[in-house]
């Protein structure tokens, strides 16, 4: 693939807890403006891989480079300010209206979002500023997570990390928010590193497919080569899944 310099640079990133070794020194580079998608089993070390780009998990050796800059030699605050973080479990404040939730990443930064930037930011995420004003009690599974998207872009980050965000939606409302991301990427001009467990998703959101397995990077595809059958046995039998079900639709289809 032909890549610019790499904007996120993972250096020999190895991260032990006791005798588990959740990454085993991962080396690798995306390129500014790359959506890539981190695929595979759960207990693998995707989310630990993740967390050490924000700091929330220190690498045991290794470094993480952001913009040619070892992460570990920033504040945490001012690196997360550039990282917008998505992940399963939300985590909306419930005592906070939709605005003051949205707001709580500049707010401890010591910035106010305005009304018109809340209503930017709902826009964003296909929600109309109504929804400033309520709670997170009184939205559903999937504006939830709008809200958790909108929250993770209101600081204007260069980087977006998103852990598993469309895991506990519907199938339909995860297929239009995958597809809103992925316009919000493009347009906000952003560099995407998404987690997920479901490969079809990765093939059709991603334009790089990393798959992990114990710890490591295991295949390095764009979709359209998994999907001609590279990237070895453990990308292959991910990319079986989804092959298999869109053959069986389209046999029922025809018979
Ligand atoms: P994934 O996100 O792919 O499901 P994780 O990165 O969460 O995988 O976990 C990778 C491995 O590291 C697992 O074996 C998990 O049990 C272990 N692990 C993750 N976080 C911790 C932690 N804070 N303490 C101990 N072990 C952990
Ligand atoms: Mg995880």
């Amino acid at each position: 693939m032909s890549e610019g310099p790499a904007f996120l640079r993972f250096d020999a990133v190895r991260k032990c807890y006791d005798a588990v070794v959740a990454v085993d020194t991962v080396t690798l580079d995306i390129a500014h403006g790359a959506f890539v998608a981190l695929v595979g089993a759960s207990g693998s070390g995707k989310s630990t891989l993740l967390k050490t780009v924000n700091r929330l998990v220190e690498p045991t050796s290794g470094r993480v480079l952001l913009g040619g800059e070892d992460v570990s030699g920033l504040p945490a605050p001012a690196l997360r300010r550039r990282i917008g973080y998505v992940f399963q479990s939300i985590g909306l404040f419930p005592h906070m209206d939709v605005a003051r939730n949205i707001g709580i990443g500049p707010r401890l930064a010591g910035a106010r979002l305005g009304q018109d930037r809340i209503g930017e930011l709902l826009d964003m995420v296909e929600l109309d500023a109504g929804y400033a004003g309520r709670m997170p009690s009184e939205l559903s599974g999937g504006q939830r997570q709008r809200i958790g998207v909108a929250r993770a872009l209101a600081g204007n980050p260069e980087l977006l990390l998103m852990d598993e965000p469309f895991g506990a939606l519907d199938p339909v409302t995860r297929d239009a928010l995958g597809e809103r991301v992925r316009a919000l990427h493009a347009h906000l001009g952003l560099t995407t590193v998404m987690v997920t467990h479901d490969m079809a998703e990765a093939l059709l959101l991603a334009d790089r497919v990393l798959v992990m397995e114990a710890g490591r990077i295991v295949a390095d595809e764009t979709p359209r080569s998994l999907l001609a059958g590279k990237g070895g046995d453990a990308a292959q039998q991910l990319v079986a899944v989804p092959r298999h079900q869109a053959e069986r639709l389209a046999e029922l289809e025809s018979g």
